[in-house]
């Protein structure tokens, strides 16, 4: 199977601070792939990295193209959106007026984009014209992939989705991206919970410091001595 995404030995820092020291990755198309590690391990700067929303080193190929070094913006156009921890709506703009921003980068009519988030997400037609300040979380986290999904992207970067939510809303978040996936988007997602990342992913990586130190299907990790006493817990 073809790669969509790769990344080969991408490092960034913030500063001083060198926060990937090398990291190499790839991403099949159709899967939906899981970042996990400790906190600082550089989860959120790869996918900043990817997005080009942090100055990088090193090569990131998508859909057998090298993404150049060029703004956020041209990333998008490429077919990859991002949603970035912390749900980032605006708040002081309606959700309809959010959900049509999420459209900008490409063209075309977006009234069947609009019907089809409303598919996955009902409340927001009767909700179209509140603030997205005023949403609670979890319906923020879910204007945000909504927002993401009206782009049409190839490949869904997703950092930290369930922070923060109710268990309920965590499973039905992590629902919809199943669904989603199961349309044909690819999925990259960092995630903290390694028990719910290892069972939506098919392959996870593992960072530490800024590195990849182990990576391999879902299976597998979830059996691995270090990742289950590190991360699972048992
Ligand atoms: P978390 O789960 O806590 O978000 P993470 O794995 O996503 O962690 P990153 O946010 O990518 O980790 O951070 C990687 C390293 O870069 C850390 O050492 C962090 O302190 C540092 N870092 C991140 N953002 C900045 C910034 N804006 N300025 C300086 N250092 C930063």
């Amino acid at each position: 199977m073809a790669a969509l995404l790769e990344l080969d030995d991408v490092r960034a820092r913030y500063g001083p601070v060198q926060a990937l020291h090398g990291v190499s990755l790839s991403v099949d198309e159709g899967k939906i792939v899981a970042l996990l590690g400790a906190n600082g391990a550089g989860k959120t700067t790869t996918l900043r990295a990817i997005s080009n929303t942090v100055r990088r080193e090193g090569g990131i190929r998508f859909a057998g193209k090298a993404v150049g070094g060029g703004g956020p913006d041209d990333v998008a156009r490429l077919g990859i959106a991002h949603v970035p921890e912390g749900r980032g709506t605006f708040a002081e703009l309606t959700v309809w007026e959010n959900l049509r921003l999420g459209a900008y980068t490409r063209r075309g009519p977006i009234k069947d984009d609009f019907a089809r988030v409303t598919d996955y997400f009902p409340w927001i037609e009767e909700r179209k014209n509140q603030q997205a300040g005023t949403l609670s979380g979890g319906e923020q986290q879910m204007l945000a992939l909504a927002r993401a999904f009206m782009q049409r992207p190839r490949l869904l970067l997703l950092d930290e989705p369930s922070l923060g939510l109710a268990p309920r809303l965590v499973t039905e978040i992590f629902r919809i991206i199943k669904d989603l996936n199961e349309e044909g988007l690819t999925v990259l997602v960092v995630e903290q919970n390694a028990h719910i990342a290892l069972q939506l992913a098919q392959t996870a990586y593992v960072l530490e410091v800024g590195r990849v130190a182990l990576s391999g299907p879902s299976a597998e990790l979830q059996e691995h001595e270090s990742i289950r006493r590190s991360y699972l817990g048992y």
